[in-house]
This record gives structure tokens, sequence and C-alpha cells, in this order.
């Protein structure tokens, strides 16, 4: 549950813990919006799934439907650093397909808690799996990580992907080439 008076202290605290005067005039409304802005970053954990996977039918279509290049940023749960990119996903039905927007709405539910990429990853495969049925799913996640790319040596390297392949995804390997080529392409 948000609590937004939790959150201003939280902000005051922080400010005051890194030497600053949260009463000079640049700060003065900080700890207001940092609270509003992480009620915004964090409104993923109001939302349910089941809500927005509201499916149709579709049995004639039995052919790889991919969406791409899906935005989507977090927050990791290590640092409280956003990390930010696309979401790739890809499926084949097996009777059942979704709204194009609804797969970015999804998304947008993980995103919007504290995450690490893997898990984002995988919750939006196994959903896609639990509500639509199809025959496989693969998602694509690649993230820009500030925690890594504002710190110490690893800057170069601050792009991570991950992957979850299910159902005909993992076990048959032109389905999955057919999908990451797309990906490309
Ligand atoms: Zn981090």
């Amino acid at each position: 549950m948000q609590d937004y008076s939790k959150l201003k202290k939280a902000a005051e605290l922080l400010l005051e813990g890194i030497g600053e005067d949260k009463t000079r005039e640049g700060l003065l409304e900080t700890s207001e919006r940092v609270a509003k802005a992480w009620q915004f970053w964090t409104k993923g954990y109001e939302d349910d799934p089941a809500s927005i996977m509201k499916t149709f039918k579709n049995p004639s279509f039995d052919q790889l439907i991919v969406i791409p290049k899906i935005d989507y940023y977090s927050h990791c749960e290590h640092h409280l650093a956003a990390f930010y990119g696309q979401v790739h996903i890809g499926y084949l039905p097996n009777g059942k397909v979704l709204g194009v927007s609804k797969f970015a709405r999804l998304v947008e539910i993980y995103a919007r808690r504290l995450q690490i990429q893997e898990r984002l990853t995988q919750q939006i495969a196994e959903d896609i799996m639990k509500y639509l049925e199809p025959q496989g799913v693969g998602v694509v996640v690649k993230g820009i990580h500030l925690c890594m790319r504002s710190r110490g040596i690893e800057k170069q390297n601050a792009e991570m992907i991950t992957s979850v392949m299910l159902g005909k995804f993992r076990s048959v390997p032109q389905l999955r080439e057919e999908f990451l080529m797309l990906l490309n392409s």
C-alpha cells in the first residue's frame, strides 16, 4: 500500500542524509515532488494483470505474432535507480489472441514496481502463458541500468539483455530463430 507521507518523509531524510539543506529555496518542494514521482514509479503494485488480459478468440490464426519495441521504465530493487529500455514479445497463438495495447499495459504493470530485469522478463512471459494459453511465448528485454552506468568502472557495459522462452519457443529452435530474426530485421 502506498503511503504518501512516508515517501515524503523518506525524501526529506535523503536530503538530510546527503548533507543538503531541505529548507533552501530550490529544495522547498522537492520532497513532495519526489513522493509523487515515487507513487507514479511504483503504481504497478496497485494493478492486477487479470483485469487487462481479456483475450478474444481467433481459432484460424496459428502463425507467429511479434509485438516488438514496447518501451518501459522501471527501478532496480538493489539501488532504487532507474533502468529502462524495450520489451519484445512473440507468441504462437492457440486459438486466443490479445490486443496490442494490452501487452504494453502488462509491461507497465510489472515495470512500475521495484524490479530486477530477469524477474520482469519472467513475469511478462508467465502471464502471457497463463492468460493466452499460447503454444509458446518468447520475451526479450533490453535494459540500460543507471546504477551501473552512473557509477564505478562498469560504465561501458551498462546494457543487459534477458530472455525467457516458454512452450514451443523453448522446444522448437526454428521458431525461436524466426522470432529473434524478426526482432533484428
Ligand atoms: Zn541496481
